[in-house]
């Protein structure tokens, strides 16, 4: 289906169609393209080839058919024009850094980001002279004032992690394109299945495939989208030069997932937002942070900027760290890991693990207690994860 206008579809069509290419052995599921390199008819071919005067498959670095279909895949859900499949969400978002930063520029990045994000940009771009400035997600007052005239891009993530904090995407954009920048969101937490950020005026799309595009917790990989031409000039030279690229097998396995994705989210937001009702209920728990909850500060953008709440949780128990690791220790069935957008439920203690690199005020400043419990619901019987959290405190 060679140019195949896929945003005609819906997105369970797209899930399941987009960007697979039938080869003359007439598959229905697609093949993987196991193949380092591909194989010219003749001299004046290959040399066509490299020179970009003729369109085709030269080296997977850049080229696989697979990888191929993952990202026409999921740029049509996303509404994008374009993605580029890379190693992992690290990799994703380095690849947008090395594609459109230079010496000089600066970066706003939100202060709720995942951690390696914050140290990419802190530790890596800052030692090739890009300064970045972090900011709380929703305050907007902050977000202005930090953007200078060498700002290139403003980056976020919406929910945050894991106080699943929502940002107006819409007005951030608009404040990024007065400015004469970019907006660049990570949309891992949602997915397109809940939140098309591209939609809501964002310039590029980062993604973790990692977490809920796999959706199964087998590869690591990730992805950016965005217009045709900002990707092509700025981010596909340096994934073909760089070398960040995605193996043909992950892609296959990005694919399957995706087929999937729709249903997965909502299973996961349904399982959550009653998990995280009931969580409201015991006396044990001191406060619930769930986007899908009407009390969340952001309740009302959640309801107009995502169509579902996501899997992430996170709650305070009374009696701080001890109590939390109680908790935690006392589960049989919930993973204590900090993975996230597994059919398998995780649970964590960010105080000490993921946030445990923060000084006590850092920690404190971003809202992470002691007593801070984060759960990325999977789908398992909610009778039985109640259970399971219920048995160290309950
Ligand atoms: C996991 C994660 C990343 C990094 O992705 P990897 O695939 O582990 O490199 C980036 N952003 C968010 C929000 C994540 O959860």
């Amino acid at each position: 289906m060679t140019d195949f206008d896929w945003s005609r579809f819906g997105p369970e069509t797209q899930a399941v169609r987009a960007g697979q290419h039938r080869t003359a052995e007439q598959e229905h599921s697609d093949p993987i393209f196991a193949t380092s390199s591909y194989v010219f008819g003749s001299a004046a071919e290959a040399a066509a080839r490299f020179s970009g005067k003729t369109a085709g498959n030269i080296y997977s670095r850049f080229t696989n058919p697979t990888v191929r279909a993952f990202e026409e895949r999921l740029a049509a859900l996303e509404g994008g024009e374009r993605c580029i499949a890379m190693a992992s969400g690290m990799a994703a978002i380095a690849a947008v850094g090395f594609g459109l930063l230079k010496a000089g520029d600066h970066v706003v990045c939100s202060r709720g980001v995942f951690g390696n994000t914050v140290l990419l940009f802190q530790n890596y771009f800052g030692k090739f002279g890009v300064a970045t400035d972090f900011v709380g997600l929703t305050d907007y007052a902050a977000w202005e004032a930090a953007i200078r005239p060498n700002t290139r891009f403003l980056f976020l993530e919406t929910p945050s992690n894991p106080l699943t904090e929502i940002a107006d995407i819409r007005r951030l954009a608009d404040l990024a394109h007065g400015k004469g920048c970019l907006l660049v969101v990570d949309n891992c937490f949602c997915t397109p299945a809940l939140q098309k950020p591209l939609a809501l005026g964002a310039d590029i799309v980062v993604h973790s495939a990692t977490k809920y595009l796999d959706g199964q917790g087998r590869c690591v990989g990730g992805a950016v989208v965005g217009p045709k031409e900002l990707l092509d000039k700025e981010i596909y030279p340096f994934l073909r030069t760089g070398g960040p690229s995605m193996s043909p097998f992950n892609a296959w396995v990005f694919l399957k997932g995706l087929e999937t994705l729709g249903l997965r989210m909502r299973a996961h937001s349904e399982n959550a937002a009653q998990l995280a009702q009931w969580l409201k209920e015991q006396g044990w728990v001191a406060r619930v942070h769930y986007p899908g909850l009407p009390d969340h500060p952001q309740h009302h953008l959640t309801k107009t900027q995502q169509c579902g709440g996501g899997g992430i949780i996170s709650f305070e128990v009374r009696g701080g760290q001890e109590a939390a690791w109680r908790l935690i220790d006392a589960t049989r069935l919930i993973s204590i890991t900090a993975n996230l957008g597994d059919t398998k439920t995780t649970i964590t203690h960010p105080a000490s693990t993921t946030h445990g690199r923060l000084s006590p005020e850092d920690r404190a400043a971003a809202g992470i207690s002691d007593g801070l419990v984060r759960v990325a619901v999977g789908l398992e019987s909610q009778q039985d994860l109640r259970e399971d959290l219920a048995r160290g405190l309950g």
